[in-house]
C-alpha cells in the first residue's frame, strides 16, 4: 500500500484549509515556536502533500507532527471548521506504520493499559522508586534521559506516587446508599486511579451522598493515550473491552469525573467507521456516557453543607471537555450554586494548560511556556481555589501553583463538592 493511500479518507477534510492562517493566533504551539510547520496550517499542507506524493513521511516530519497538543484551539478559530486534531492522529497513525514506534509505548499500549492490574505492578514499582528516592539515583546517573531528553526535568511534576490505587481500596468504601434513587456505571480513569486516588473517593461519596449507586466496572484504559500517539488498533481493542465489561454491568448511565476518558468514551464510533456492526454498537455505547459536571450538574445536593467554605473559586476549562465535548456551562452552573463559594472566571480558561496527557514529560519545556501563562492569569485574579475535572490538569496545575510559589489549592470540583457537602478534606 502507498503511503498516500492510508491518508486518502481525509484528503477532502486537510483540503478544507484555504491556508487563511488563522489559527496562528490561537495555537499554543505556534506562540511559542513560531514555525509554521506546528500550526494547523501547516500540518494540513503536510499531510495533503503526503496524499499527493509531494513529500515523503519521515523523521523530518516526526516534531511537528507530535508536538502538536490536540487542543482543538486550532478548529475553533477555523471557518470551515478543519478537523486538524482528527488529521494529526491520522498523520501519526501513518508514521507509526510507516518509521515505527517505540517499544516502550507499544508496550505500554498493547500490554500494560488494556491490562489494570499488570499496569498496577509496573505503577507501583515506579512509586517506590520514586518515592524512595531511586529516581533521584537514576537522574544523577542520567538514566531517566532513556526516557526522552525532558525526562529527568518533568519527573518533578509529580510530587509522589500513591502505592495503594483507587481499585486497591474500591472495597472500603460503602457504595450501595440505604434507599438508592438510581444506579450508574462508574469508569475509572488511569489517571486517578494511578495517580489521584482521591479524587475517585471524592467522586464516589458524593455519589453515594446523592442516593446514587455506583458500580465500579473493571475496565480498562480508555484508549485515548494509545489514540493521541496515532496507535489506532491498540485504542480499538481497548474500546471492544471496555465495551464487553461496561455493557455486562447493565445500566443506562456511565459516570466518570475523567473530562479525557468521557470525551473518548464518547468517540468511540470514530474508531469503528468502517465496520457497521461495532459502529452502531459504540453509537449505543457512548450516549451513556456522562461526565461528572454534565452529570452533576441537574442533581445538586438539597442537603444543607457541612462547611461554609467563603472562597473564591475559579476553573480551569479542559481542552476534553470545552472543545471536544462542548461542555462549557455545566461545570461553572455547579460552581455557582455551591454555597459559600464566590466564583471568578479566569482569564483565557480554555486555553490548553500545556499538559496535554504526557506532551508535559515528553516536551518539558515547552509545555512549562504554556502553562506559565496559565498561572499569570491565575495571579492576575488571586483564586483561592483552582478547579477543574480532568487528571492531566490536576497535575500540571497543581505543579503550576507550586512552581510559582501560589497558594492556591488546585481541586477537582468532586473534591470541593465533598469538602462542602461532606466536610471532608480530600487533598
Ligand atoms: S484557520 Fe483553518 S482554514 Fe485557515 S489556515 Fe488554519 S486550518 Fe487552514
Ligand atoms: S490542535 Fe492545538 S496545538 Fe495542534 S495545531 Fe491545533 S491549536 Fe495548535
Amino acid at each position: 500500500m502507498s503511503e498516500a493511500s492510508q491518508l486518502r479518507s481525509i484528503y477532502d477534510e486537510v483540503a478544507k484549509c484555504n491556508k487563511c492562517g488563522f489559527c496562528q493566533a490561537v495555537c499554543p504551539i505556534f506562540e511559542i515556536t513560531k514555525d509554521e510547520r506546528s500550526v494547523a496550517r501547516g500540518h494540513n499542507v503536510h499531510i495533503r502533500k503526503l496524499i499527493e506524493g509531494k513529500l515523503e513521511l519521515n523523521k523530518e516530519l516526526k516534531d511537528p507532527l507530535f508536538e502538536c497538543l490536540l487542543c482543538m484551539s486550532c478548529v475553533d478559530n477555523c471557518f470551515p471548521s478543519v478537523q486538524t486534531h482528527k488529521n494529526v492522529v491520522r498523520g501519526r497513525a501513518e508514521y507509526i506504520k510507516r518509521v515505527g514506534q517505540p517499544t516502550i509505548l507499544r508496550s505500554l499500549f498493547h500490554n500494560l493499559l488494556p491490562d489494570q492490574k499488570k499496569m498496577a505492578k509496573y505503577v507501583r514499582l515506579g512509586a517506590y522508586g520514586k518515592n524512595s528516592g531511586m529516581s533521584k539515583l537514576a537522574r544523577a546517573l542520567g538514566v531517566l534521559k532513556w526516557f526522552g531528553k525532558d525526562f529527568d526535568k518533568a519527573e518533578g511534576i509529580i510530587e509522589r506516587l500513591p502505592t495503594l490505587f483507587f481499585r486497591d481500596r474500591a472495597g472500603d468504601f460503602t457504595l450501595a446508599p440505604e434507599n438508592p434513587t438510581m444506579r450508574v456505571g462508574y469508569f475509572l480513569g488511569c489517571g486517578f486511579n494511578f495517580v489521584l486516588p482521591h479524587v475517585s473517593e471524592s467522586t464516589v461519596n458524593l455519589l453515594v451522598h446523592q442516593g446514587i449507586e455506583p458500580v465500579i466496572a473493571d475496565n480498562c484504559c480508555c484508549g485515548l493515550p494509545a489514540s493521541s500517539y496515532g496507535d489506532l488498533d491498540a485504542a480499538r481493542s481497548m474500546a471492544r473491552k471496555n465495551m464487553d465489561i461496561l455493557e455486562r454491568v447493565g445500566v443506562d448511565i456511565i459516570v466518570t469525573e475523567c473530562a479525557s476518558c468521557a470525551s473518548f468514551l464518547k468517540d468511540y464510533p470514530e474508531l469503528f467507521e468502517d465496520d457497521p456492526g461495532m459502529l452502531a454498537r459504540a453509537e449505543r455505547f457512548s450516549r451513556r456516557i456522562k461526565g461528572f459536571s454534565e452529570f452533576i450538574h441537574d442533581r445538586m445536593p438539597t442537603t444543607e453543607p457541612t462547611k461554609i467554605m467563603q472562597a473564591k473559586v475559579t476553573y480551569h476549562d479542559p481542552c476534553h471537555l470545552c472543545r471536544y465535548q462542548g461542555i462549557v456551562n455545566e461545570p461553572r452552573t455547579v460552581l455557582t450554586r455551591l454555597p459559600g463559594v464566590r466564583y471568578v472566571e479566569l482569564p483565557e480558561s480554555d486555553l490548553c494548560c500545556g499538559a496535554a496527557g504526557s506532551y508535559n514529560i515528553m516536551r518539558y519545556e515547552q509545555s512549562m511556556k504554556i502553562l506559565d501563562r496559565k498561572m499569570e492569569n491565575l495571579k492576575k485574579i488571586e483564586a483561592d481555589i483552582l478547579t477543574t475535572e480532568c487528571p492531566s490538569c490536576c497535575i500540571q496545575l497543581n505543579y503550576g501553583v507550586r512552581r510559582a510559589g501560589l497558594a492556591t489549592r488546585v481541586m477537582h470540583i468532586s473534591q470541593l463538592m465533598e469538602e462542602i457537602y461532606l466536610g471532608q478534606s480530600c487533598d
